[in-house]
């Protein structure tokens, strides 16, 4: 290396995407902005009250009264390594669902934390059936059960969680929510629905970018951390060690990313602002405009309105049509960023996703129009009109 050879990059300017893939979605202006604030030091008496917000802000959106709810330094996963990572000691025996890609990914990190891991299936693109999660329960005798309330992989909302966890604790079982693309988007509810541990991230339904997790842990589950043989493998997502900073102590135990907690306590000021409920409501007008206008178009939908997903729509593939070719061009040709099937459905649908502050009436009536374009483009019979009429006319019924 020549000390002459200094790298020149070009200065930075992203293009302009809207963000209506599986994540990260938009994120809200006010969110961008209060990352330009200045820092201020992670035991800053103004950090620790910043720290103090986001935690009231994450009870709120969790609906929980757990003391143990925090922000994960990292994304989604980095949370979701918490939960198992602490909750599950070597030998014990995890059951997560296999219905989808995440649920998969939980297998993983409940192996990696020392767990023998069997799973309780259901066909990809259909939730758990609680009858086969009971009798999962009756050949494994789990002690963790892991489940995802949002499959982004699939397009599909977990049903009857109050049942799952009622399966779980008459068998003395911990349940670990996965809710990284629902919380914030659709209905949870951590109390009411007894689950012990949930964790999400910032960069899907919370306008944010990704960097910090929620993540919440009540009593029970934490007592059965205090109670482990031995410390939880990973130092940096230790709840043990991560607690001396986010609980009543506030000691050093790695540095917080300053900026990232500014962004998501200004996400969750925005979700204060206009309330869990209406949050929830307006994902489904905006995503019922999207379904409304792919179905009117003459395109259908991979899931039946019982178990939709509005944070993530999976769009079946019209016949004749590469699903390749129109997420090229939606992006290029549009600046709108979609993603295909994994998986089972890989060429099968297009994943949309409604989320944060993606979940808007003009996103929405950009991607129905440019997403028909593409399509009858690339040669498949739409009904433009069609589309963009049952959209406009969809997000019209709440305006009035
Ligand atoms: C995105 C996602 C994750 C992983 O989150 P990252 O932020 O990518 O680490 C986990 N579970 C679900 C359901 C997700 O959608």
């Amino acid at each position: 290396m020549d000390m002459d050879d200094s790298p020149a990059f070009a200065e930075l300017l992203p293009p302009d995407r809207t963000l209506m893939g599986p994540g990260p979605s938009d994120v809200h202006p006010r969110v961008l902005r209060s990352m330009a604030t200045p820092l201020v030091g992670y035991l800053d008496d103004y950090c620790v009250e910043i720290m103090d917000d986001i935690q009231e802000g994450l009870r709120y959106l969790f609906q929980t009264d757990n003391e143990h709810t925090l922000a994960v330094s990292g994304t989604g996963s980095a949370a979701m390594e918490t939960a198992f990572g602490n909750l599950v000691e070597p030998d014990e025996t995890v059951l997560v669902p296999d219905n989808g890609y995440f649920g998969a990914r939980m297998g993983e990190m409940a192996e990696r934390a020392g767990g023998e891991v069997h799973t309780v299936s259901a066909p990809w693109g259909e939730p758990l059936d609680p009858a086969d999660v009971e009798a999962a329960f009756e050949e494994h005798s789990p002690t963790v059960f892991g489940f995802v309330h949002g499959e982004t992989s699939t397009g599909v909302r977990q049903t009857r969680v109050s049942e799952l966890t009622e399966i779980a604790h008459e068998n003395d079982a911990y349940v670990v929510a996965d809710t990284v693309a629902s919380l914030g988007g659709v209905e949870f509810r951590t109390d009411e629905w007894d689950v012990d541990v949930v964790y999400s991230g910032s960069q899907k339904c919370l306008s944010a970018p990704p960097g910090a997790s929620p993540i919440t842990f009540n009593d029970r589950a934490v007592e059965k951390v205090h109670a482990r043989e031995e410390p939880a493998r990973s130092w940096y997502l230790d709840l043990e060690g991560v607690w001396e900073y986010w609980g009543e102590e506030r000691n050093y135990h790695h540095t917080a990313p300053v900026s990232t907690l500014y962004a998501l306590r200004e996400a969750l000021r925005l979700l204060a602002e206009e309330g869990l409920e209406a949050t929830w409501e307006r994902h489904e007008h905006v995503a019922g405009a999207l379904t409304d206008g792919v179905e009117a178009m003459g395109v259908g939908l991979n899931t039946p309105e019982e178990y939709w997903l509005p944070t993530l729509n999976p769009v079946r593939v019209p016949d004749g049509v590469e699903d390749g070719q129109v997420i090229d061009r939606l992006l290029t040709e549009h600046g709108i960023e979609i993603v295909g099937g994994l998986g089972a459905l890989d060429g099968e649908i297009f994943r949309v996703g409604c989320m944060g502050h993606s979940a808007r009436p003009a996103n929405v009536s950009q991607f129905v129009s440019a997403f028909g374009a593409v399509l009858a483009e690339e040669g498949a019979e739409v009904d433009l009109e069609a589309g963009a009429g049952a959209t406009a006319s969809a997000l019209a019924r709440r305006d009035r």
